[in-house]
């Protein structure tokens, strides 16, 4: 599937690639507007139809992604809420294992994320997966997300590579095209971020089921 003599960089994306989504779409879905009706004395209907438009309106942006921005706007804690649901945190089956044997491969292993930097740090608290990356990448510090051609163009800036012999995976329909569109030779979507929702159509693009599927070879 994966012709990895052609390959020098992998690019991943963190959240619903790498690590579960069931942690970030419980986390919106409910307990942010768990909270939420708490702090507003709505009941938890009333605060998700308040919530949902206004997730709607911000997604695909930077602001959807930020912590401080949801922090203010709907003045909650975010990073403390996230803390309280922190066990639902997981990693994908065979990461850890793909991660090493794709470096042992020779290969540069880059997170590239649209995740704030304070969800990343929790995030590689919980799940000790730091030092399995050569370098993590946040798209809060280049100034685009990933949807947009301008965060790709920029990325060149902090990290070297080359646009062909990079792969490039990631859970998010759009966030692929705007790869494709810049020229990333190599491109996977992921069949189930979510390990408790029904797979997904992924469109125009070739998925993965598992990391298993793409393992690099043992040397
Ligand atoms: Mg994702």
């Amino acid at each position: 599937m994966i012709p990895w003599h052609e390959i020098d960089s992998v690019f991943l994306d963190m959240d619903g690639t790498l690590l579960d989504l069931h942690f970030d779409n419980h986390f919106w879905r409910e307990h942010v507007p768990l909270r939420y009706a708490e702090q507003h004395r709505l009941d938890l209907e009333a605060a998700r139809s308040e919530l949902v438009p206004r997730f709607r309106l911000k997604e695909g942006t930077l602001d959807w992604y930020c912590v401080e921005y949801w922090s203010r706007e709907l003045n909650l804690d975010i990073v403390q809420l996230k803390r309280e649901v922190h066990h639902l945190i997981a990693v994908h089956e065979h990461v850890t294992e793909f991660l090493q044997r794709t470096r042992t491969a020779g290969k540069r292993v880059v997170m590239v994320t649209n995740a704030h930097e304070k969800s990343l740090a929790l995030k590689m608290e919980v799940t000790g997966l730091v030092d399995a990356f050569d370098a993590l990448v946040c798209s809060h510090d280049i100034g685009y997300p990933k949807e947009d051609l301008r965060f790709w163009d920029r990325l060149g800036d902090v990290e070297r590579f080359d646009r062909k012999t990079t792969l490039f995976i990631d859970d998010s329909l759009p966030v692929l095209r705007t790869a494709r569109d810049f020229g990333i030779g190599h491109i996977l979507a992921v069949r189930k971020p979510d390990s408790r929702s029904p797979a997904r159509d992924t469109g125009e693009f070739a998925a993965i089921d598992s990391f298993q599927d793409i393992m690099p070879d043992q040397e």
